[in-house]
């Protein structure tokens, strides 16, 4: 655990950063996955550690974002979740154990349980989540978390994370649930889309798993139902289990004790215990991705949910009071499922219908990339003296009054790390692409372009690489990134030397 004054320090430089009178912006699953996705950047890295409103520093900067939902389709949104979760959310959870095809009962009416979950601020309502989690899994029935908070640590920052939904099963295991608005049709939507959900699941997955490992003993000896589910996760293979992590998992603990997220964050509370063991686990986890996964998907509780069945034993059977049977019970095993429940309209209609997507993949990418982010506290601390963000806004909250010139030297103090997937995943990418081809990198053209140009870093070491040379001149340099480029540049002037009316090249 980080030491209390070290965290209070980043605290309250992160709000200098931000801007003391500012209130963090908060850190959304798709934010998330958008900077695991690009973890070189430092700017991102920093910006969102500190809750920064990049929307609102992109229109300051004088380069707007042109991307995000429309009010429409959010308000859309919003209105077909709510039908989903009609009835408190007992479709819902009939929904998702029709698509778990594993031949157990389906929950009768009133049988799904919906604790509330208000609490006071983000922690609060972390704590509150991890608590009725804990209920629901030991009391062994369903249960439908809706809007639980979860928190993250990223970068040695925390982030709070809101999934649609998650259901707790009667064997302790958990589903996260994302409702989306795009439609299904005929069992299958737009790759894309369903892409972006599952890299959206795969962040609260991990957050999840912080809790899980937190709740009840883990399977002894690493034996359980994930186990086969290790390899497909390569981005943490030596991730130990810390035992020291939480000094008693299965002590009822306050509330405020787990909303700390200080307190729990760390790649060792990351461990995944699900992971070991999953027989039912793909060769090649992206295929599920594919649409054609979602026409026919996975039964999740195939043979490890049976496997697990018939492994645990349920002491409820041979006693007759449920009190009894309560505190003869194993210890409960909460687990993440790597599965989750994809809800979608149905044929454009408003009618909801859902599969099951793995995230296992996913899951991997974002935890290694999440952890190859720099730590906030050493990109803040190579910061010059007296860099903030602050905007300074007008007493209406809407009007940046820091000068252009002040705001564009603290951005640009931090190093980024462009490549035209910043178009679409955040809201800086006018700023930094107009900065990326100032100074002529070759970001710009995209990271494969950048790849293949090794250590030429620029546009014009690209063309003195290619036009240095004598022309036509074939000896190796031993760059082959030169020798490419030169022979390239030797063809074309052939080219044009056959056609004289043709443009040279410059
Ligand atoms: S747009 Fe800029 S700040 Fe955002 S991820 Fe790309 S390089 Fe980083």
């Amino acid at each position: 655990m980080r030491p209390p004054r070290q965290a209070t320090g980043l605290r309250q430089r992160l709000a200098e950063l931000r801007g003391p009178a500012t209130v963090p912006h908060p850190m959304d699953a798709r934010a998330l996955a958008a900077l695991a996705a690009n973890p070189g950047c430092r700017r991102r890295a920093l910006l969102d550690g500190a809750g920064v409103d990049k929307g609102a520093l992109a229109r300051a900067l004088g380069a707007p974002a042109n991307f995000g939902q429309s009010q429409f389709a959010h308000q859309r949104g919003n209105s077909f979740e709510a039908r989903v979760k009609a009835d408190g959310g007992a479709d819902l959870v009939r929904l998702l154990h029709e698509r778990l095809r594993d031949g157990s009962e389906p929950p009768g009416p009133g049988e799904v349980a919906t604790p509330d979950l208000s609490a006071p601020g983000p922690q609060g309502r972390t704590a509150r989540t991890a608590l009725a989690l804990r209920e629901a899994t030991e009391a062994g029935r369903w249960a439908l978390l809706d809007h639980p908070m979860v928190s993250l640590d990223v970068a040695g920052s925390p982030a709070f994370l809101e999934p649609d939904a998650v259901v707790v099963h009667p064997d302790g295991s958990w589903t996260i649930v994302e409702i989306k608005s795009f439609p299904m049709v005929d069992g299958s939507a737009d790759p894309a889309k369903v892409g972006a959900a599952a890299r959206q699941s795969a962040v609260y997955t991990l957050a999840l798993e912080r809790v899980a490992s937190m709740i009840g003993e883990p399977p002894e000896g690493g034996a359980g139902t994930a186990d086969s589910e290790a390899p497909a996760d390569s981005a943490a293979p030596a991730a130990p289990t810390d035992p020291t992590a939480p000094a008693d998992p299965t002590a009822p603990t306050p509330p405020a004790a787990s909303a700390d997220p200080e307190a729990s964050a760390g790649p060792a509370t990351l461990a995944d215990p699900a992971a070991p063991a999953d027989p039912e686990a793909p060769a090649d986890p992206a295929a599920s991705m594919a649409p054609a996964a979602l026409a026919a998907p996975t039964p999740l509780a195939g043979p490890a949910a049976s496997t697990e069945s018939a492994d645990s034993t349920d002491p409820a059977a041979s006693t007759d009071s449920a009190d009894s049977a309560r505190s003869a019970r194993a210890p409960v095993r909460a687990r993440v499922r790597h599965q989750v429940l994809l809800v979608c309209p149905k044929d454009f209609s408003n009618l909801p219908t859902a599969e099951m997507v793995d995230v296992r993949k996913q899951l991997a990418v974002t935890r290694r990339q999440l952890d190859r982010l720099t730590r906030i506290e050493e990109i803040a601390a190579a910061l010059p003296e007296g860099t903030t963000f602050d905007l300074r806004l007008t007493d209406d909250g809407r009007t940046p009054t820091r000068p252009v010139e002040e705001l564009t030297a603290a951005v640009d103090a931090v190093r980024a790390a462009y490549a035209p997937e910043c178009l679409s995943t955040c809201e800086l990418a006018a700023h930094c692409r107009a900065q990326a081809r100032a100074a002529g990198r070759v970001e710009a053209l995209g990271r494969g372009v950048r790849g293949e140009l090794g250590g030429l870093t620029t546009v014009d070491a690209v063309l003195r690489a290619a036009l240095g040379g004598p022309a036509g001149e074939a000896a190796p340099t031993g760059d082959p990134a030169v020798d490419a480029l030169r022979r390239a540049a030797a063809l074309r002037a052939e080219a044009l030397a056959s056609r004289p009316g043709a443009v040279a090249c410059r």
